[in-house]
């Protein structure tokens, strides 16, 4: 038997409208009722991530995204009720989702062998079906994760994007310690890629352009990392290195130039690890990578050990959290999605 405490009736939600630009707004909806196997929470913190933004702006590769759905895949709640078929939660207990969900099938290849972010059937909660921007959630049981009783729930709130940052480096890019490293794009998944380098014990630079300096070049400073702005009116990232080896390259920008300077810059032997998305087709000269025996990989958002080790650095106190994010009400989340356009805010955080 399934249990609900206090069914709240009429919610807040923010959710996009349409297939338009800005087409995101705040509604009233019914409150989501637990089926089999599901788990309602009330949502404490959500951040906005990059896709959001992608969405809210209508931009090209997003065309999957539902035209009428709560946006919100990053974030932490408690839990209120649940449905039959749900037996490990108290009420109040602290969790959060695992945004990228597969099928879960024993006879998935990809599920089965711990890569969900991979399984043919993959789906966003927050984008694909109703997310948590909200101030309650329904969740299907197997994607909740709990929290530790004592974790501050906007920290928690970056465990999906810190997750991505730890399969990126920790499981991708074979950082050692004393290794050069460069991470070009200071967006959060940037930043908390040269967080988790920084832990490896890499020396870590970071690149962005003139716009990325007000804040993200600011925050990745602030927080001890070396900067260097590229782009138009800059000398080239090349000469800014002065031909130092870089061992290790890491792409969270998503600008075809960073990928196509790129095989020039990793020393013989290097590595290449792609985590960003570009909104076109990438030129390479890939006679400089064979010569230079440069491996090229890529990696894709995160499976359930990523969250879970996320989860205990979050805990931790590893992550400047506070230098990273700006937390905003729920009633003010577009407010949040234009100051995030402008990059006014590197992660802007909902409160609902
Ligand atoms: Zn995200
Ligand atoms: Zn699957």
């Amino acid at each position: 038997m399934g249990r609900v405490i206090e069914q709240g009736g009429i919610l807040k939600a923010l959710r996009r409208q349409a297939r338009e630009a800005r087409a995101v707004a705040l509604e009233q909806i019914d409150e989501p009722t637990p089926g089999h196997q599901e788990v309602l929470l009330e949502v404490r913190h959500c951040g906005v991530c990059g896709s959001d933004l992608h969405v809210y702006l209508n931009h090209k590769g997003y065309e999957s995204v539902l035209p009428q759905v709560t946006l919100g895949h990053e974030w932490a709640g408690v839990v209120v009720g649940w449905g039959d078929g749900v037996d490990r939660w108290q009420e109040g207990q602290a969790a959060t989702m695992i945004a990228l969900q597969g099928c879960l099938g024993d006879d998935c290849h990809y599920c089965s062998g711990g890569l969900t972010q991979l399984c043919p059937e993959r789906r966003v909660q927050g984008l694909h079906l109703d997310g948590a921007m909200a101030e309650r959630i329904v969740v299907d049981d197997r994607y909740l994760l709990p929290l530790p009783t004592d974790i501050d729930t906007v920290a928690a709130s970056l465990t999906e994007p810190l997750s991505v940052a730890d399969h990126c480096i920790n499981d991708c890019s074979e950082i050692e310690s004393g290794d050069r490293v460069v991470i070009c794009g200071p967006g959060v998944i940037g930043i908390l890629c040269a967080l988790m380098a920084r832990q490896r014990g890499a020396n870590v630079v970071i690149t962005g352009i003139e716009a990325d300096e007000p804040v993200r070049l600011a925050t990745a400073k602030k927080i001890g990392f070396e900067t260097m702005t590229v782009g138009e009116g800059h000398p080239s990232l090349t000469e800014q290195l002065a031909e130092k080896a870089i061992d290790v390259l890491v792409d969270a920008s998503g600008a075809s130039q960073v990928l196509e300077e790129a095989a020039g810059i990793v020393r013989p032997d290097g590595t290449i690890c792609v985590v960003a998305l570009y909104p076109e087709r990438v030129t390479l000269d890939f006679n400089v990578l064979v010569r230079n025996q440069v491996d090229l990989r890529t990696c894709y958002a995160s499976s359930r050990p990523n969250y879970e080790k996320a989860i205990k650095y979050l805990h931790a106190g590893e992550i400047p959290i506070e230098d990273l994010v700006r937390i905003y009400p729920l009633e003010e989340g577009l407010r949040a999605f234009e100051e995030a356009e402008r990059q006014e805010v590197l992660k802007p955080i909902l409160a609902c």
